[in-house]
């Protein structure tokens, strides 16, 4: 197809010509914005040596304007129908490959791998019901993912770029934050997509760290530190340690530990940044003798 499909009229016809009923329950809200469509792929800066993985295509909005750009494209698209259609639709494109597949159960190393790459960028319009959880497994896992452009939910974005102390900030802050730096591509208003979904959305860019900015003794309690500090953030720091299971500390005790690392004994976890964390977690893990 040579029409841009990120347009109304195409979308339409593509839907109305092969009778898709639009799946909501799969998060199908289809881009039509060339505009939006450019920012992301100028966010991406894929080039023609380039793997890329696309998370679900759809009808093919971004695949086109991203198969012009790379190396190669992998899209991953559940719906078996849309699967069929964008092979149709783009068929020609020697550098695509469809995968009609899960993408919360790919196994991304082996995908790279298969197609003779050693790392690879993700940009997607993610479906929004899984969109923390496909983040995270892409950070988390030892996949070689190289940077991840995404249009998600505003509100996922916003707690993605929070400063400390403010009501966004979090473990999910921090989680990205100690894996990627992470920055706000643009704003996209409901309009820009067919049909309409029910919330705003942001295209963020993560460029991924290797190794992490911040270095910690103990990556396992530093992220049980995080996890117990925002469960309930309202409580002190100190309080959110002693309860959590692990580190089998008086509340003195890890009270000095919180001094000793130049933190007031009654702060709260929301207030320290992602280096504080990391100095914490070390100083806990040398106290209890890990
Ligand atoms: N990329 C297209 C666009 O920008 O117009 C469509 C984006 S739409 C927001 C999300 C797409 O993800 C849908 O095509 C949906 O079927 C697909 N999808 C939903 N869950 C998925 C999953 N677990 N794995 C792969 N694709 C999925």
């Amino acid at each position: 197809m040579n029409n841009p499909i990120a347009s109304y009229s195409t979308t339409r016809e593509l839907i109305s010509a092969h009778d898709l009923r639009v799946k909501k329950n799969l998060g199908q809200n289809f881009l039509i914005d060339q505009f939006v469509l450019e920012k992301i792929c100028a966010a991406a800066d894929v080039s023609a040596n380039e793997l890329v993985v696309e998370i679900g295509p759809g009808l093919g909005a971004l695949t086109q304007a991203l198969l012009a750009r790379s190396g190669h494209v992998i899209a991953v698209e559940i719906d078996p129908q849309l699967a069929r259609l964008l092979e149709s639709t783009l068929s020609g494109h020697q550098n695509l490959t469809v995968m009609n597949a899960d993408a919360m159960t790919c196994d991304w190393q082996e995908i790279a791998r298969a197609h003779g790459y050693t790392s690879f960028k993700v940009v997607a319009n993610l479906p929004y019901y899984i969109t923390t959880p496909l983040i995270m497994s892409l950070l988390e896992g030892s996949a070689p993912v190289r940077s991840v452009t995404v249009m998600i939910q505003r509100e996922v974005a916003d707690r993605i770029l929070a400063k400390p102390s403010s009501r966004d900030y979090g473990a999910l802050t921090l989680g990205v934050a100690y894996r990627a730096s992470a920055r706000l591509v643009a704003n996209v208003p409901r309009n820009c997509f067919i049909p309409r979904p029910g919330v705003d959305s942001a295209v963020v860019h993560l460029d991924v760290f290797q190794p992490p900015p911040v270095q910690t003794a103990d990556e396992r309690l530093l992220f049980g530190v995080i996890k117990a500090a925002f469960a309930q953030r309202r409580k002190t720091l100190v309080n959110c340690i002693f309860n959590m299971e692990g580190p089998a500390l008086s509340k003195e005790a890890i009270g000095s530990i919180l001094t000793g690392c130049g933190l007031d004994k009654n702060i709260r976890g929301e207030a320290l940044s992602l280096e504080e964390f990391a100095r914490l977690a070390s100083a806990l893990a040398s106290a209890v003798g890990n």
